[in-house]
């Protein structure tokens, strides 16, 4: 298969992201959501991992499914939080026998007020250099542009961004949907000399209460214009519309940036997702 910088050398990447189903019913729907985006033939795609591993072997399941089933490179998320270091060395080791080039390397967040008394990193970067020690594979990391909302400052979560990027292959960044939010932060990344694209995560904004308790949780702004869009159209169809348009223009605004590719959040849900891509012409088969 293939390594994430190489295809982002050649070009701008599409690329979807997923989550392992809980049920055999979101299982059925996650296999149809695969079969219509594959058809776009994005460059990768990748899949979440439960923060504390509650998705161990379901994410580890999904990514070969995506590359043996679909034939497209599939990456997996790994999070650290709550995981000792043989826990994740394990996890290496499982993700070199299958073969993986490429990984996502998360801190993740423990439930509300939950501790845990195994947990051997504290931070992404930490996770970063373990698995640099023991893979040879392209790691990417997580990009906040509008700023961690646990970050004691903006200043120190700059520099532990700019850090932590200069570490990765990659990063790809929280949903936002401001794109001079994104270009305001590239540009103090290359103020500082750091160079690991930066690629821009999307979610079409279909879903008001969705985008709402997400937004507060990360941080990230959900400007009044697209929600008042949305709470005026008449129903599901109008708002799916609605947020494919928002995305799509967000898309094109980003690339036209120097995005070195987009990243869409699916929710595991086919239509938008298919429907953005389509727009910024990567049109299906
Ligand atoms: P880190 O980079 O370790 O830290 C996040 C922030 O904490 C920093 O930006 C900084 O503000 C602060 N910080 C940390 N260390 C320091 C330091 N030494 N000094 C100063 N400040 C510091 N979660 C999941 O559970 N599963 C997933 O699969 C998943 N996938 C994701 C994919 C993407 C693309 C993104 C953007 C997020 C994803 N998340 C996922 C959510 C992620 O786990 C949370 O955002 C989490 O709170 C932070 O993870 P991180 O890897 O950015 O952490």
């Amino acid at each position: 298969m293939a390594r994430i910088t190489q295809l982002l050398d050649a070009g701008p990447t599409l690329s979807f992201e997923f989550s392992a189903p809980r049920d055999e019913e979101g299982a059925e729907r996650l296999r149809r959501t695969l079969a219509r985006l594959s058809t776009h033939r994005p460059h990768f795609m990748s899949v979440t991992y439960g923060a504390g591993g509650t998705t161990r072997g379901p994410t580890r399941d999904w990514v070969q499914t995506i590359r043996d089933d679909f034939q497209v490179e599939a990456m997996p998320h790994l999070t650290c939080v709550a995981h000792s270091r043989d826990e994740v060395a394990d996890i290496i080791k499982s993700y070199q026998s299958d073969r993986i080039e490429n990984i996502l390397a998360l801190r993740g967040d423990l439930p509300h007020g939950a501790q845990s008394s195994t947990q051997a990193f504290d931070t992404a970067a930490q996770l970063v250099d373990f698995i640099r020690q023991r893979a040879d594979w392209d790691i990417g990391v997580a990009a906040h542009p509008e700023g961690h909302p646990m970050a004691a400052s903006v200043e120190a979560d700059l520099a532990h961004q700019t850090a932590k990027l200069r570490q990765a292959d990659f990063a790809i960044t929280q949903f936002g949907y401001r794109a001079e939010y994104y270009e305001q932060f590239v540009n103090q990344l290359d103020a500082r000399g750091v160079e690991t694209p930066v690629i821009p995560g999307i979610m079409p904004p279909t879903n008001v209460a969705g985008i709402e308790r997400m937004s507060a949780l990360n941080g990230t702004e959900f400007p009044t214009d697209i929600r008042d869009r949305l709470e005026a159209a008449s129903g599901a169809a109008q708002r799916r519309e609605i947020g494919v348009e928002v995305a799509a223009h967000l898309g094109r605004e980003l690339l036209e940036l120097g995005a070195p590719g987009l990243h869409i959040y699916t929710m595991n849900f086919a239509r938008a997702a298919s429907e953005v891509a389509a727009a910024l012409g990567w049109t299906a088969d």
